[in-house]
């Protein structure tokens, strides 16, 4: 037997989730999500302790998002009584001279508009303040101290919570064959049978592929398998969040990225962007031992004392337009499909982006800036279009 739904949100994952509480939240009483997995599952994106959550940017195209992605963070926190952003302060580093300078300089520009305060530093300051750091003199430092971790499998928890008790239903463990847009509905053909929806909100991140085809676009989206490290420092109190902050660090080649100990007993680092390009069938949950090599040798130079033993790893799949910008908005055509992409730096606007994604679903319009998030927009489908991956860059 056929479901009819309102709204139907595909994927439970940060954005799904938080579009389809405020779907609900706009009055909306008929809405479902559906899930190929568990809710709360670790394949996607939303998964793990910790998120970066920053105001400092490359581009004016976020710094004039990130006061009301705070805002409405603060505001499902009051809703729900758990604390899901934790402020330590943010630290971007550079060496002066290179590319990464650069980076910063875009970053400080990219706050100025919005009265956004960041602290420049010199290598002796910022040695001086965070003693963990072993970095020679010509290092350089930006610091903003609304920077901290968003805790995005809680937040993606709180928002089915919420979802939930404004009368959203959830059918996990069903997976979404195809999408048959007509006039008046869409068509939705599932492995537990089909459902129609009035609309559809499409938020399947590194799995957008198999969505492509059926709603006519042909969007050159990159997929690159990412990791993450864990590791078991002895040092736990010089790395707690209110003795040292979320890090970026702006390398020439790479952009590696940590977090003090949250979530674990122990640090956690990265890299943005790995540059190891996947099909959606060939992502793999074991990490790769060379990632795991290159995490302690950043961390055995810059910061010494968190280099204790792997604790964990874990892996992850980027979803990546050629100019890393979101996508949020009705698919061109089908005015009933809207997608949500988060261009794999999304789980901090992650609430707020739902809040578009919703309006966009039920009026076609949104308050908020999103010209920039455009479906139609060249850089998706222009084969001439060069990938910009690195952000800021
Ligand atoms: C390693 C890593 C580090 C990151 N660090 C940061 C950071 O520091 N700060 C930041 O802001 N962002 C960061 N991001 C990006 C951020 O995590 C993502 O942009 C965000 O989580 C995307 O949320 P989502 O809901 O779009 O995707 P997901 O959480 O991946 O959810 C998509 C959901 O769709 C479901 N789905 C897919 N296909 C189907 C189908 N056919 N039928 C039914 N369900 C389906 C999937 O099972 C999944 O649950 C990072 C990402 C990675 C991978």
């Amino acid at each position: 037997m056929t479901r009819n739904f309102d709204y139907v949100v595909i994927g439970a994952g940060v954005l799904g989730t938080a579009a389809a509480y405020w779907l609900a939240r706009s009055g909306e009483s008929n809405v479902l999500v559906v899930e190929q997995f568990a809710l709360g599952h670790d394949r996607g994106a939303s998964e793990d302790h910790s998120r970066i959550i920053r105001h400092s940017y490359h581009s004016t195209t976020y710094t004039a998002l990130t006061h009301a992605m705070y805002e409405h963070w603060s505001e499902l926190e009051a809703q729900t009584g758990m604390q899901l952003v934790t402020r330590t302060g943010g630290l971007d580093l550079a060496v002066t001279g290179t590319a990464g300078e650069e980076e910063l300089a875009n970053y400080r520009a990219a706050l100025r508009p919005f009265d956004i305060p960041a602290e420049d530093l010199d290598a002796a300051a910022i040695r001086d303040r965070w003693p963990q750091w072993r970095i020679d003199d010509d290092v350089i430092g930006m610091y903003q101290s609304d920077s901290g971790i968003l805790d995005v499998r809680r937040a993606c928890a709180a928002q089915i919570a919420m979802a939930r008790r404004l009368g959203v239903e959830f059918a996990p463990h069903t997976t979404v064959l195809d999408l048959a847009p007509t006039d008046d509905c869409v068509v939705i053909s599932t492995d537990r049978g089909p459902i129609t929806a009035g609309n559809v909100v499409v938020c399947v991140a590194s799995w957008i592929e198999k969505f492509l085809p059926c709603l006519g676009l042909r969007w050159n989206i990159s997929l690159t398998q990412e990791q993450v490290g864990y590791f078991a420092t002895p040092n736990l109190a010089e790395f707690s969040p209110d003795r040292f902050p979320v890090w970026i660090w702006h390398g020439d080649t790479d952009l590696f990225y940590g977090f003090p100990v949250y979530g674990e007993a122990a640090v956690k680092i990265s890299r943005d962007f790995s540059g190891r390009f996947i099909t959606s069938d060939e992502r793999s949950s074991r990490p790769d031992p060379e990632d795991t090599a290159l995490f302690r040798a950043f961390l055995e130079q810059r910061l010494p004392a968190a280099a204790g033993p792997e604790l964990l790893s874990k892996t992850c799949v980027y979803d990546l337009p050629p100019d890393r910008d979101f996508v949020i908005d009705r698919v061109p055509g089908h005015p009933r499909v809207t997608i949500g992409l988060g261009a794999a730096h999304a789980a901090k606007f992650g609430n707020l982006l739902g809040h578009l994604l919703a309006d966009l679903a039920r009026t076609g319009t949104t308050a908020f800036a999103v010209d920039a998030f455009r479906a139609d927009r060249p850089a998706l489908d222009d084969p001439a279009f060069v990938s910009a991956f690195r952000m800021g860059r």
